[in-house]
Order: structure tokens, then sequence, then C-alpha cells
């Protein structure tokens, strides 16, 4: 079974998530995408709304997918969470017949140096960059963190790129849909809609519940 594993902030969750993983999904033929909301995402250092809300906005977003799971393993730990023990608790859910694949968009890859335990990150799962709109350079790959090229050689059969411990990263290109949490929650600062941004279903937890 190939699994894919979706972690993010989900502040609030959005269409532009949804599609990315629908069509990461169809390219790479996963069985189903887990989403992961963080619960104290060590990169934000804006205030970020509690992660019930959040876990209960993707878990709402994700309802109407048989593909789509949420996972509240990032709730359940104390302290900051890291990809990396997220990738570990993964590992010893599905055990060493599943594949997994963790799923980020460029702009993440771009600052995965940073990331706890890089870069034996790699060395855990597959990981699948896939593009996002914004300043990136058209070849997905030339976005990466400085000493990429001597972590991963290129496989042309792939196509796809290779670790030493035989993990891989796949670069995929997905449709570009310009949406942000961060639009999204500046939309709603300004008392403009978000239809069309997030499912309905979400916009009406949103309000029911005052958040933003
Ligand atoms: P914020 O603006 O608050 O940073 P965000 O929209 O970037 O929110 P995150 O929760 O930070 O959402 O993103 C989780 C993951 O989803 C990241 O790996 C990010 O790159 C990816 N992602 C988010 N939005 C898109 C999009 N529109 N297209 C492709 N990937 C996306
Ligand atoms: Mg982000």
């Amino acid at each position: 079974m190939k699994i894919g594993l979706f972690g993010g902030t989900f502040n609030p969750v959005h269409l532009g998530h949804l599609r990315a993983a629908e069509e990461i999904r169809e390219q790479l033929g996963l069985g189903k995408i887990i989403f992961i909301p963080a619960h104290l995402p060590p990169h934000k250092k804006d205030a970020v709304i509690a992660a019930r809300h959040r876990f209960e906005m993707a878990r709402i977003a994700a309802a109407d997918n048989p593909f789509f799971e949420v996972s509240d393993s990032e709730l359940q730990r104390e302290g900051n969470s890291y990809s990396f023990d997220t990738i570990q608790h993964f590992s010893r859910v599905y055990g060493p017949s599943a594949e997994l694949f963790f799923i980020i968009g460029l702009d993440a890859f771009r600052e995965i140096h940073t990331w706890k335990r890089y870069p034996e990150l790699f060395s855990s799962c597959n990981f699948v960059v896939m593009s996002r709109p914004g300043r990136y350079a058209p070849e997905p790959e030339k976005n990466a963190p400085p000493d990429f090229s001597s972590l991963f050689s290129f496989n042309p059969d792939g196509p796809w790129y290779e670790h030493p411990s035989g993990r891989r990263i796949y670069f995929c290109r997905i449709r570009l849909l310009d949406i942000s949490s961060t639009g999204v929650r500046q939309a709603l600062h300004n008392g403009k809609s978000v239809k069309y941004l997030v499912p309905d279903a979400v916009a009406g937890y949103i309000y029911e519940h005052k958040l933003y």
C-alpha cells in the first residue's frame, strides 16, 4: 500500500490543499492521503488558532473523499510537531510493507534544511515535492536546499531523485492554484467572502466558531 502523508498547519485548510492532494494521489497511485494538522508548528511565528479547530476543519473538508483521512497524531504529542517524529509514527503504524510518501509544497521544500533531523529525514521515507504558485525556478529541483545535489542523484527511468538509502524524491507538477491560508485569513479579516477558496462547510465552521 502506498500512503501519502500530508503535513501542514491547515490554518485553515483550503481548496489548494485539497486539489493538490487529489492530483498527487492520482499521479503517484497512492491508496490514501492522510492529512496531519500540526499541533505546534515550529516554523510559524504568528499566533495559530487552536489545533482542535484546524483538525476539525480538515476533517470536515476531507469527509466527502473516500481516499482522504485526517490524523490527530500530532495533536496527541506534546510540544513542537516535527515531521521526523510523524514519519516514525506512521512507519510503526503501517509497518515495512507500506510505502510512505511525505508530501510538501515547493515553499516548504526550500526550507527543509531547517527541519529537525535533516538530512536524515530523507532516509526515513519518500518525499513528494509539488509545484506551487510563487517566485520559484521553473525546474522544481532548482528550489532545493543547498546540499541537495550531493545527497540525491537523478534517476531518468523514474523520473525521480534517489537517495543512497533507496528513498526517492518525486517532483510533481500540479495545477497551480494561488490559494493560501494566509490569503484566506486576510479575506476574513477584511470581511470578504472566502467562497470558492475553502469548502462551504469549512466556511460555515469558521463563522460558527468565530475563528480568525
Ligand atoms: P500559510 O499561508 O498559513 O503558510 P499555506 O496555505 O501555506 O498556509 P500550510 O498549512 O502552510 O498552508 O501548507 C501545508 C502544505 O501544503 C505545505 O507543504 C504547502 O507548501 C502546501 N500547500 C499549501 N497551499 C498549496 C497550494 N495552493 N498549492 C500547492 N501546495 C500547497
Ligand atoms: Mg505555508
